[in-house]
């Protein structure tokens, strides 16, 4: 029975990781996978609001929508809550049931008091980024964010802020959750209920880092936990000798796990949450050290995708104006062959000719001006004053 939920665990975590994180990958196109994810993110949600309001009226679809509106478009420390749960839950969890068995065989008594050391240092991390200022601009310190980045004259041209009446310096962004400009805008986190920019992203990253490390830490003490209990209690020695099953470590594997499902299944449960966790944690800390590098932000990333679409959809406007006045030439004469154009693997061939509707590609498109190379980026993100002025304005622009 315990195998069976174990089993349920397992496929739900894994079944929650594909649809939310990779669904909308185009490998996943077309396919269950990515249906269930809209469904999940989008027709869920419709279908709820249908079902109350057909069975209470305009005012209850009116009131879950206000409801709505709070979580998700209003600061509200729900998620933070949740953080606190998870992390005060699995902590309670593991102290209940695995901290007597440290010391033991394979771990020393130094992690009973690493081990809360370093939950208790993630939790000053979340705060000092939930509770610090992301870099707000205000009328008095306006000049200073004015001087600190050029603008590009692509995805950031001189503007003002409509909220706040002011200009809008160059890589800032305003937060319509927190209804401020914040400087070097990078997204606004619902989990710090905070925004993430100039002056925090170093202790967002830090938090990334910290609980990537911590998870690894639970997962080898856990590991190192059953290791021992396994070593102490002379199971090999049982198993092979004493009831003479297999002689080899895989023969012998399955009889020990099943041993530690039927004992020890709170830890293994741990360990496979801090599993799933690390992977998750450890592909977005993997994402934002790529933008840490390149020295871009998550909201550049939208923008220049705006951006480059903007322009791949002028570049083709301008060639369907041409082929209108041209109506003869060999543009006309490709792009009304039907079959060509449905055909995707003769698409390829296509692409070698020169009468191919212009496409930008990201990765040629994108110029961007703010990056001073990897250390000098990485210094910028942990030294915010370290940047003073646009000097970067006068260097040559990155292909990125
Ligand atoms: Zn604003
Ligand atoms: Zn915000």
């Amino acid at each position: 029975m315990g195998d069976f939920w174990l089993l349920l665990y397992l496929l739900l975590l894994i079944s929650v990781v594909i649809v939310k994180v990779c669904g909308d990958w185009s490998c996943f196109e077309g396919t269950p996978v990515q249906t269930v994810r809209h469904w999940c993110f989008g027709g869920a949600w419709d279908c709820f609001l249908t079902m109350v309001e057909s069975f209470l009226g305009e005012r209850g679809s009116h009131a879950v929508q206000e409801v709505e509106y709070y979580c998700c478009e209003r600061r509200n420390p729900i998620l933070q809550i949740f953080y606190l749960a998870i992390i005060g839950g699995s902590f309670l969890i593991f102290f209940r049931t695995s901290f007597q068995y440290i010391p033991s065989y394979y771990i020393s008594s130094v992690h009973r008091y690493t081990g809360p050391l370093a939950v208790f240092a993630g939790i000053i991390l979340f705060l000092i980024t939930c509770f610090s200022d992301p870099g707000t601009i205000t009328v008095g310190n306006l000049k200073q964010h004015q001087t600190r980045y050029a603008y590009d004259g692509k995805i950031y041209e001189e503007k003002a802020c409509y909220t706040c009446k002011i200009p809008r310096p160059a890589r800032s962004k305003h937060c319509s959750i927190c209804d401020r400009c914040v400087a070097r805008f990078d997204h606004h986190c619902g989990w710090m209920n905070n925004c993430i920019g100039e002056n925090n992203l170093r202790y967002f990253l830090a938090f990334l880092i910290w609980h990537c490390f911590l998870c690894w830490y639970g997962m080898y003490i856990l590991v190192a936990i059953l290791a021992g209990q396994v070593k102490q209690r002379r199971l090999m020695y049982l198993i092979t000798v004493y009831y003479g099953h297999g002689d080899t470590f895989m023969e012998v594997f399955p009889l020990i796990l099943e041993w530690l499902l039927a004992l020890y299944h709170t830890q293994i449960l741990l360990l496979l949450f801090l599993m799933v966790l690390s992977l998750l944690l450890a592909a977005f800390l993997g994402y934002h050290l790529y933008l840490l590098f390149t020295n871009m932000t998550t909201n550049e990333t939208y923008k220049w995708d705006a951006y480059l679409k903007w322009q791949s959809h002028l570049a083709m406007s301008k060639q369907e104006a041409e082929e209108k006045t041209c109506p003869t030439s060999n543009v006309g004469r490709v792009r009304s062959n039907s079959f060509l154009s449905k055909c995707s693997f003769l698409h390829i061939f296509r692409r070698n000719q020169s009468t191919v509707a212009p496409t930008l590609n990201p990765a040629q498109g994108r110029v961007n001006i703010y990056s001073a190379g990897i250390l000098m980026n990485i210094v910028e993100v942990m030294f915010p004053s370290y940047r003073t002025n646009a000097h970067h304005n006068s260097k040559k622009p990155k292909e990125e």
